[in-house]
């Protein structure tokens, strides 16, 4: 009918989390009529969360920003695009003239897609001459990549989806997926309920995972690597470790067996405070299992010994032979739906796209042919580094798309700071963001909807969304601006398509090699690495490690003592994400539907500490950390225990973000922040 003949359907990627749902988008004119999940997507079938499902109406926000932004003083301005490119051109190529390439700095966005972050990475490197580029998997993932690479040579999940649903053993440690990955979530579940899959959870609140699983885990707060490396010994001291595949596939084995030697499980009852009983009952569920996977996530990483908790769960992987089978291996959840493509794509200071490093003259010398031009040798600035880099007066300026950096990086307030010292700032988003409070230019980009691209999810799997609709207002696709820039810097580019730039960065790092356009037509996907012919690599390290002896490497680890709080910060607080919102909610908050739900966030309390204090749930405390403080809400709930404490991130309300309370401290080897290390004391207000 007439009617219907009006309605369009559109196959998009989850601009969510990293899980990758797709489905159809139906629409008519602006109006998203609804979401149609189908039998034939890749990774979610007929399922979606709440956020894939009704998460979209912030695409017609009237917050939308539609012009250009100049600022003027204390206020901005709106401006025309060739008037904010003049002005980009102009303080951008003065200040690379007076202060060199390396005093400008650029933040990726792993909400945008691989395309995008593929060209800003080229842009930073081959226009500007600088390889400070970063994105923010540094604030959740980097430990769990730096972990991989020590052990098995690859930064990504080991398997598939697949792989997770028919392991005979899950172990989820320090992570929500019930909230933060729900449809992957969803498959656990399943599999656990109606499959005999066994589930072994490990976290400091009884998260709904914990719930249902066969045996959860308290440890104490940032104590992981001692019990996985207490339950690896036990393991090989019961002669149930994989002697063939270690004899075979694996280096390193007597030295690090040599160095699990501390890991007593008497050292590990003292340090995590488990029972023996649980140690040897986790030895034991893994030793009954044919195949094991294990999930992380942030509770992991976001210590200062991140990076070694993660190397401490390949290790015991790879001690108990669980890799490169089905159901088998490391994942390592990843959280933005692209942060994985932003890592893949080279906005990192490392690498190039396809983790090629800078460093090596071959690579780097494949991409000087490439784009015709020489480029820097030496890693650039991580964005922790490039903070206090600004603190130091040696940068000077920053571009960054579609990133939360003022917000979400940890002590804001010192970011902030940082941040307002800056001689010239250019933030580009689809809403002006708090970190926008901060730039000289504002830059209207376009969300997911309004163009094409690809996203590559938890799995390795590059997914194709499609354009619906046209940019609102005078807004651009992201690809569109970084080139604008680029050529307002003179780098005459002229790409009309994202598979234009797909093409070329296919043609240069090997791990995409076969990934196009074509090939990701309709719910197809690849997952890298991909052959020249198309094929994807769906389960990793079959037949070899990702090393030049094909073989891995056991990693010996030893653990960080936890941050140590001076006597009046007597609480621990932990904080993670909620179902409904998306971390600091820059997009929930724009929708209507989600956040009529969930308006605000909360503080969960322990009932022990409830009776403690004489407060309840409604209750107003202030938390207070030797960094800042914030305002909350209380809710008691026996989720959590004791003096343990837990703050969803979701908020629009600065007074109660949790980065007014976390410290600069970060992972030794990849600098995340320690955001799960905080210790607060908690005042409660009169006025309840
Ligand atoms: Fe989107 Fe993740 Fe929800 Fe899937 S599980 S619909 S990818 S937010």
């Amino acid at each position: 009918s007439m009617r219907n003949s009006r309605i369009e359907k559109t196959k998009t990627v989850c601009t969510y989390c990293g899980v990758g749902c797709s489905f159809e988008v139906w629409t008519k004119d602006r109006h998203i009529l609804k979401i149609e999940p189908s039998i034939d997507a890749p990774v979610n079938g007929v399922s979606t969360c709440i956020k894939g499902k009704w998460g979209w109406d912030f695409v017609n926000s009237e917050e939308r920003l539609t012009r250009p932004l100049i600022r003027q003083g204390d206020r901005f301005v709106e401006s025309t695009w060739d008037e904010a490119l003049a002005l980009i051109a102009e303080k951008l190529g003065g200040i690379k003239a007076q202060h060199g390439s390396d005093s400008i700095a650029y933040i990726a966005s792993s909400k945008c897609s691989n395309e995008e972050n593929y060209i800003f990475q080229k842009f930073a490197r081959s226009i500007m001459g600088t390889n400070n580029v970063d994105n923010c998997s540094r604030y959740c993932q980097s430990p769990a990549t730096s972990g991989l690479m020590r052990t098995v040579g690859m930064g990504g999940d080991s398997g598939t989806m697949v792989d997770i649903q028919q392991s005979e053993l899950v172990i989820i440690v320090g992570a929500n997926p019930a909230e933060s990955h729900p449809v992957l979530a969803t498959r656990v579940k399943r599999a656990h309920k109606l499959h005999g899959q066994k589930l072994i959870v490990s976290d400091i609140r009884k998260n709904e995972m914990a719930e249902r699983a066969d045996l959860h885990l308290h440890p104490k707060p940032g104590s992981d690597l001692v019990w996985l490396s207490a339950v690896t010994k036990y393991i090989i001291d019961q002669g149930w470790e994989a002697v063939d595949f270690l004899n075979n596939r694996v280096e390193g084995y007597e030295e690090y067996r040599e160095s699990l030697a501390p890991y007593t499980l008497d050292y590990a009852e003292q340090v995590s405070g488990l029972t023996r009983e649980q140690l040897i009952r986790t030895a034991e569920m893994i030793h009954e299992s044919g195949s094991v996977c294990i999930l992380w996530a942030m509770g992991v990483t976001q210590h200062r010994g991140g990076t070694d908790t993660s190397t401490a769960i390949c290790n015991l992987l790879l001690a108990t032979g669980n890799f490169g089978r089905p159901g088998t291996g490391a994942y390592p959840l990843r959280g933005h739906n692209n942060v994985q493509g932003a890592c893949d794509f080279g906005t990192m200071p490392s690498y190039f796209p396809g983790y090629e490093k800078v460093t090596d003259d071959a690579v780097r010398s494949r991409y000087e042919q490439a784009w015709g031009v020489e480029l820097p040798a030496e890693p650039g600035l991580d964005n922790h580094e490039m903070v206090d880099a600004i603190e130091e007066g040696t940068l000077k300026a920053m571009y960054l798309f579609g990133e939360e950096m003022a917000f979400v990086d940890s002590n804001s307030n010192f970011v902030e700071e940082m941040f307002g010292k800056l001689e010239f700032f250019v933030v580009q988003d689809i809403f002006f963001s708090r970190t926008a409070q901060f730039a000289d230019v504002v830059l209207p980009a376009s969300p997911s909807l309004e163009k094409d691209g690809t996203f590559t999810n938890t799995e390795r799997r590059i997914q194709r969304f499609h354009q619906v609709f046209e940019p609102m207002g005078e807004s651009r696709p992201d690809w569109r601006i970084i080139q604008d820039v680029a050529n307002a810097m003179g780098a005459g580019w002229n790409y009309t398509h994202p598979g234009e730039i797909m093409a070329e960065a296919a043609s240069l790092a090997p791990l995409f090699a076969g990934v196009s356009y074509d090939r990701l037509e309709g719910w197809n996907s690849q997952v890298w690495p991909v052959e020249p012919d198309g094929s994807s690599t769906e389960l990793l390290y079959t037949k070899e490690f990702a090393f030049p002896s094909g073989k891995a490497r056991l990693f010996p680890v030893s653990w960080t003592l936890p941050y140590e709080p001076e006597a009046e910060y007597d609480l621990h607080l932990n904080n993670g994400r909620l179902l409904e919102h998306f971390h600091e909610g820059n997009m929930t908050y724009q929708s209507q539907n989600i956040r009529h739900k969930v308006p605000s966030t909360w503080l969960e309390v322990s009932p022990e500490l409830a009776a403690e204090r004489g407060i309840e749930t409604g209750a107003k405390v202030r938390l207070v950390s030797p960094y800042g403080q914030a305002k909350l809400s209380v809710v008691v709930t026996d989720r959590v225990k004791g003096k343990e404490l837990y703050l969803p991130m979701n908020t629009q309300n600065a007074s109660e973000a949790i980065n007014r309370l976390t410290s600069s401290h970060t992972d030794k080897i990849t600098h995340t922040p320690s955001y799960k290390e905080i210790s607060v004391r908690m005042e409660v207000l009169e006025d309840r």
